[in-house]
């Protein structure tokens, strides 16, 4: 899943997103910046050539990228792949955002993903898949179909691909007022097909925001005008549908709300249906299965590197910018800390999130109303994260890799400190921990708070204490998994909101972007990655959709279509959509 909070599915969203054009809702607009935030941006326009010392970076390209998480990798590298001269600058020494890694005493500690599908088998309508293989970078995967669930109900294995769930039901889950859930499973299942269809439609690689996407969605069409007459079903919050078909027992709902925000860090109220289609139509085909990518998310991350590279790209990390420069009412390029200034011919791709962009902009380059829709943008919450290497003498062969893990139904799913997700990657890729060892990432997916950490000193006693009270629930779900981990423990790491704030460059160290979907909605905001400034897009998981690889792609694909000539994004329509 995607993450659970993002899993995998989020690029069909993107997708019926740009299906149609519908005006941006004031109902998704809240939670503003704070007004010494908004003074963090800069006044000036244009900082002198290298006031600081660092000038050695300093040099003219035609799309300066600003942040290598995979939104900015998909997009400077497919930029580069379309023959343009690609700078992509990273603040920190390592790319991947939220999706990098780091290596401690043999072990890879993962930060974020490790839920995947549709990245290596072909074709595929995940847009993060359609980059690596438009950049002939095939991505080595290990297949696998099972998870386990830690439910108030019990704990059970659970399979993508096949009926395998209907047993489950059965034999977990009573009837409720008469009704059965593997009957309901069944008829939902059945309902999806449709929905599962249309989200796959039209995908994100084929839209562009000027006249000639008459051409580039051509070829759609047929496909289209199978899919209208679930378009409406698709573009409205997904429980809309659970209601209209009167699905009712307890259990199914709150399945299904449980896939919704790991999808879309979002209750079904907040999802679009189209992503849960996605969803469906990704894991509930017969045989489908999940994909661990050979070496963790770092594999995609050093694929879209490479492919950035070997078409011309450059990343230069270490490389913070600390203003966009704006001229003539154009973004015009950046300058780093440090003082080195880079000009972009093109444009600016900002990776960073919206909230972060808008402190690096000069005040007044935006139209007050882009500003208003930025500070109001609803941020998800962050996370708990529990790390740990540990010894894995005597634990069983078949110990799963990913485990979720719900403490109470009735708090609902989007509760805090209510719902763990658990991967223990090593069980699949050994390689990423030592021989006899296994390395474990439990994270508490999106529903961390963000302001109970604002204004803590990471070294004070009151952190810790908060981060060891906070870190228990992870505790207690990694002990579903195995029951004496704590005895067994060589490292331990907790990261928290200001971990996520401080080593992803994160807003408050918000997951992303939410609320642009509400149940009493009519229309969706449309996806694209142009913003009112010339020479600005923006990509990244607080643009709508939201957080996941395949949304971040799919903003990817938007930028560089935003940059060539719809010829030339024909040419590759008939390479990643054949
Ligand atoms: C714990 C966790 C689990 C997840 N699980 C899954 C999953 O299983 N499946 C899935 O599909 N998705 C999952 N996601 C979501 C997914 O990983 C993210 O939505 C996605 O990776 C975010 O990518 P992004 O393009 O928005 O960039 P980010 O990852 O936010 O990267 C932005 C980059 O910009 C850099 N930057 C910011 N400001 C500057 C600046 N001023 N100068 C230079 N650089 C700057 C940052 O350092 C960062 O590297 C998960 C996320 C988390 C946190």
């Amino acid at each position: 899943m995607s993450a659970v909070a993002g899993l995998a599915p989020r690029a069909a969203a993107f997708a019926a997103g740009d299906a149609r054009v519908f005006p941006r809702r004031a109902s998704w607009r809240r939670a503003p910046l704070a007004s010494s935030e908004r003074g963090a941006r800069r006044a000036s326009s244009s900082s002198p050539r290298a006031a600081a010392g660092g000038s050695d970076k300093s040099h003219e390209t035609d799309v300066v990228v600003i942040g290598a998480g995979i939104g900015g990798l998909c997009a400077g590298a497919l930029c580069a792949k379309y023959g343009l001269r690609v700078t992509v600058l990273e603040s920190h020494d390592i790319a991947g955002g939220a999706a990098h890694s780091w290596k401690r005493d043999g072990y890879t500690f993962e930060s974020g993903p490790s839920l995947y599908s549709g990245m290596s088998q072909w074709p595929t309508t995940n847009p993060c898949g359609q980059v690596l293989h438009a950049l002939d970078e095939p991505l080595p995967v290990i297949n696998y179909n099972t998870w386990m669930c830690h439910l108030p109900e019990g704990s059970f294995l659970t399979e993508v691909g096949n009926d395998q769930f209907s047993e489950v039901l059965e034999r977990f889950v009573p009837d409720v007022d008469g009704v059965n859930a593997a009957e309901e499973w069944a008829r939902l299942k059945e309902l999806m097909k449709p929905l599962a269809s249309a989200s796959s439609a039209l995908p994100p690689s084929a839209v562009r925001t000027d006249p000639a996407a008459a051409i580039t969605l051509a070829r759609f069409v047929p496909g289209l005008l199978r899919a209208a007459p679930a378009l409406p079903q698709i573009m409205a919050p997904y429980s809309k549908f659970l209601d209209a078909n009167e699905f009712k027992h307890p259990f199914i709902r709150n399945w299904m709300e449980v896939l919704c925000f790991l999808l879309s860090g979002a209750p079904a109220s907040g999802t679009l249906a189209a992503e849960i289609g996605y969803m469906f139509d990704d894991w509930y085909r017969p045989n489908s299965t999940l994909e661990f990518p050979v070496g963790g998310s770092e594999a995609i991350v050093d694929g879209l590197v490479r492919g950035l590279e070997k078409n011309g790209g450059r990343l230069e990390l270490r490389s913070h910018v600390e203003d966009i420069l704006v001229e003539g009412g154009r973004a015009v390029g950046v300058t780093l800390r440090g003082g080195a200034r880079i000009d972009a011919r093109k444009a600016v791709v900002s990776n960073a999130t919206v909230w972060d962009t808008l402190k690096i902009l000069p005040d007044g380059a935006m139209p007050e109303e882009w500003v208003k829709e930025v500070e109001e943008t609803e941020m998800c919450a962050s996370f708990m994260h529990l790390h740990l290497g540990i010894d894995a003498t005597g634990l069983p062969d078949d110990l799963e890799i990913h485990h979720i893990y719900v403490e109470d139904w009735d708090r609902g799913v989007t509760a805090e400190q209510n719902m763990v997700l658990v991967s223990i990657a090593s069980v699949l890729d050994p390689s990423l921990a030592p021989e006899g060892k296994h390395v474990i990432h439990a994270y508490t997916p999106g529903n961390e708070p963000l302001d109970l950490w604002q204004g803590l000193d990471r070294t004070s006693e009151e952190y810790k204490a908060l981060k060891k009270e906070r870190a228990e629930v992870l505790w207690r779900a990694v002990e579903k998994a195995i029951p004496d981990v704590r005895s067994r423990v060589e490292i331990e790491m907790v990261g928290t909101p200001l971990t996520q704030q401080r080593f992803q460059r994160r807003h408050k160290g918000t997951y992303g972007g939410t609320g642009w979907i509400t149940p009493d909605a009519d229309s969706v905001p449309i996806t694209t990655a142009s913003t009112p400034l010339d020479g600005l897009l923006v990509v990244g998981d607080s643009n709508f959709p939201g957080p996941g690889v395949p949304s971040v792609a799919a903003h990817g694909w938007s930028a560089a279509h935003e940059l060539v000539p719809f010829w030339k994004q024909c040419e590759m329509l008939d390479k990643v959509c054949p």
